[in-house]
């Protein structure tokens, strides 16, 4: 999750212990993780590019629930058909290069600010993205607001620059869909909208253009991981306990930051509230519970001097690209999905019949197989995308 609970700073809040000895890094176990989430999270990218028949695999109860939650169709496909993995590590690759530059960030200016920090531990998870994101263990200063800052500041800035990029290759590896093949798409196998950040919107806008009305970006499985690099930037900078933008808020304004978290969670409702999407309600419960465990207050700091300039503009960029990277409704049907035959066909970008995994935070169930699933889709005049030779060409790199 790059980090809501990088450990920060509970082992050391007075800061008057004898400084322990410098850590070792567990190059094993950090090299073995990172490659079982590579494995994983490249099963998540074969299940979103729909690269698997249905019924591959049989149609036995066991397979049925394996395959429900977690990636067992993907598995027996891959190994009986290896080509398959490209359209995963299309996924995978980029999501993992945002994930890893993320944490890398923390780390190398926390070890330039005289931190102790380990390398990232990244978390495999067999179902949604295929992965919880990485964390790092990190003291953190414990009377410097600018160190703090800087520390957290880091991973979202440099982890943003690299999903832009992600972006502008996944939206020029992706193909426009005209009005009438996305409704016909909505309405045979239902469609999911994975929703706009200004951006998300900017970097298709710099690909492809201004797009004639009702026309779309079918996205390309990379494209789709610079939306959940986005995404989690977003979430990552969100002013909230132990979070990035916990640390942040916390050097800006103290204890008051405690308030700022409520604030989140009564934000998240209020979303729900005007979108009724229920990953807001989601994430608020995942907010939550992780506040059980890094509490909603950010450990004290015993730092009086007033903030560099330095350190306010980078706070001040973390703002800009918080407000950037919010999406007012993520992963909402396409209308026609709902309400077949509606004019109101806008910006189908997803699939809806892949399971689709809330962020990084494995809430959700995987949705049901498209609206129109049990109808014969031969009559679309789109490929059916089960199928793995006709479908979605574009899902290999
Ligand atoms: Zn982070």
């Amino acid at each position: 999750m790059p980090s809501p609970s990088e450990e920060a700073s509970g082992e050391h809040p007075a800061g008057h212990e004898p400084a322990p000895p410098p850590r070792q890094h567990r190059w094993s176990l950090h090299l073995a993780l990172f490659i079982a989430t590579g494995f994983t999270t490249t099963l998540a990218g074969i299940r979103l590019a729909g690269e698997v028949p249905a019924e591959f695999g049989g149609e036995g109860i066991l397979t049925q629930i394996l395959s429900a939650v977690f990636f067992y169709r993907e598995l027996l496909y891959v190994m009986d058909e290896p080509s398959a993995a490209l359209a995963g590590l299309a996924f995978s690759v980029p999501l993992l290069g945002v994930f890893l530059t993320h944490e890398m960030g923390h780390f190398v200016v926390a070890r330039l600010r005289g931190v102790d920090a380990s390398l990232p531990y990244f978390i495999p998870v067999p179902f949604a993205l295929g992965t919880l994101g990485a964390v790092i263990g990190m003291r953190a200063p414990s009377n410097d607001r600018g160190a703090l800052v800087a520390i957290g500041a880091a991973g979202p800035l440099v982890g943003f620059v690299v999903a832009f990029v992600v972006l502008l290759i996944g939206f020029s590896l992706s193909e426009i869909k005209t009005a009438a093949e996305i409704a016909a798409l909505a309405s045979d196998a239902g469609v999911v909208v994975e929703g706009d950040s200004l951006s998300y919107a900017l970097a298709r806008w710099l690909v492809h253009g201004t797009l004639p009305p009702g026309d779309d970006v079918w996205i390309h499985n990379t494209a789709y991981a610079g939306w959940f690099g986005m995404y989690l930037t977003w979430f990552n900078l969100l002013p909230f306990s132990q979070f990035d933008g916990g640390h942040i808020s916390y050097a800006l304004v103290g204890r008051h930051a405690r308030a700022l978290s409520i604030g989140v969670l009564g934000t998240l409702l209020v979303l729900f509230a005007i979108t009724f999407n229920p990953l807001w309600v989601s994430l608020c419960v995942v907010l939550v519970l992780l506040s059980r465990f890094i509490g909603l207050s950010h450990p004290p700091i015993n730092d009086d001097r007033p903030m560099r300039p330095l350190h306010k503009l980078i706070a001040f960029a973390c703002a800009l690209v918080f407000v950037a990277t919010f999406v007012p409704n993520p992963l909402h049907p396409h209308p026609v999905s709902e309400q077949r035959g509606s004019e109101r066909a806008i910006a189908p970008r997803v699939p809806a019949d892949e399971a689709l995994p809330h962020a990084d935070l494995t809430l959700d169930k995987p949705r049901p197989r498209g609206l129109a699933s049990e109808r014969d889709s031969s009559d679309s005049p789109l490929p059916k995308r089960r199928d793995p030779r006709a479908g979605r060409p574009e899902a290999t790199p």
